[in-house]
């Protein structure tokens, strides 16, 4: 699948629930109103949805949410997914909060996830409950022990929060690089309502970086996954540092994803709110020549880029969608 802009489309995220058993500041509101069961797709109709990207040249899958380890029998789900791998498919990841990666850790592995990112913006336990409102600190730490211990390649993912985390930026990030994992800032996205003040939580990475450059030796870094993350590696400590700006950074030029949600909308850009509906065809008939149609004529809108601005004025997100529809 090539787009408009002749990139090259061969990563689909998929949001398999938009329910979650955190509610953190910076995603959702405290009183979040989830989408009625009945409108999900089932387990199997994601199976053949993703399928059906596979066989037009998909090769990465990241599986996503809301939190994806809460929806029901989603272990089957990466079973059947990882049997492609080798077969179109080369690799399957997951996005997680790590709430339930001591129970799954294992049977990820043996499903054929190699790679995981779990998120985590603080080591201080009230900070921790501050920031998802619902989440225990422990039991996210147990999965991710959990998670290396089943052999799992784990990648951190912070969310660089003014005055909330950014001192701990580099305790977070020592403490990743010397148990080898990845590490990786996010900046925060203006996308769906949310109780607080998005302006007052924006922290820019180039100034996160910057301080950073003031204790540590960052050398730019070829490395990619895939993603739109930037690499630099760390001499003090070995270790992988990612940015993810898409405020202060345009990465939209090498952009080879697509965003499917459970109800089996597919967004063509995280920073826009034209989505084509796939559920239709894909219930239309068990032929997929509807559904191959209507994915050829998605990826001939996806846009150039994102409009992200924070808008300081008006204080509303340029997105209205929370990102636990797409995952991130
Ligand atoms: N629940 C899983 C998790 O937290 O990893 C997967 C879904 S979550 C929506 C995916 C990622 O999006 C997380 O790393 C989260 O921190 C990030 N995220 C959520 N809302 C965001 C926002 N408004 N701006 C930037 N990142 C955001
Ligand atoms: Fe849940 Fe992930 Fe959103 Fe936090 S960021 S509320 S864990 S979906």
């Amino acid at each position: 699948m090539i787009d408009p802009f002749g990139r090259h489309i061969s990563y689909l995220r998929v949001s398999v629930t938009d329910r979650c058993d955190f509610r953190c500041v910076y995603c959702m509101s405290e009183h979040m109103t989830f989408l009625p069961k009945a409108e999900l797709l089932t387990l199997e109709e994601l199976e053949r949805l993703c399928g059906a990207f596979i066989a037009k040249g998909v090769e990465r899958l990241r599986v996503t949410g809301g939190e994806p380890l809460v929806r029901r029998n989603v272990m089957s789900f990466f079973e059947r997914m990882g049997s492609k791998i080798g077969h179109g498919l080369k690799e399957l990841t997951l996005t997680t909060n790590g709430s339930q990666l001591s129970r799954f850790a294992r049977e990820l592995h043996a499903a054929g996830v190699r790679r995981i990112n779990v998120s985590l913006d603080t080591l201080d336990r009230a900070k921790f409950r501050q920031i998802t409102r619902w989440g225990e600190l422990n039991k996210v730490l147990a999965g991710i022990d959990a998670a290396l211990e089943a052999g799992l390649a784990v990648k951190i993912n912070t969310v660089a929060l003014k005055s909330v985390n950014e001192d701990e930026i580099v305790d977070l990030m020592t403490w990743a690089h010397g148990r080898k994992m990845d590490f990786t800032l996010i900046e925060t996205m203006p996308m769906g309502e949310i109780d607080g003040d998005r302006v007052e939580q924006y922290l820019p990475l180039s100034l996160v970086r910057a301080r950073l450059e003031e204790r540590f030796t960052l050398t730019d870094s070829g490395y990619r996954t895939g993603g739109p993350a930037r690499y630099v590696t760390v001499a003090e400590t070995g270790g992988r540092l990612g940015f993810i700006t898409p405020l202060t950074h345009n990465f939209c030029e090498s952009c080879n994803r697509v965003r499917l949600t459970c109800t089996g909308q597919l967004f063509m850009c995280l920073g826009q709110n034209d989505e084509a509906d796939l559920r239709a065809p894909l219930r239309a008939s068990s032929d997929d020549t509807l559904l191959n149609a209507a994915i050829e004529a998605a990826i001939a809108r996806k846009p150039k880029g994102h409009d992200f601005v924070i808008d300081r004025r008006h204080r509303a997100p340029a997105v209205a969608r929370h990102m636990s529809l797409t995952g991130g």
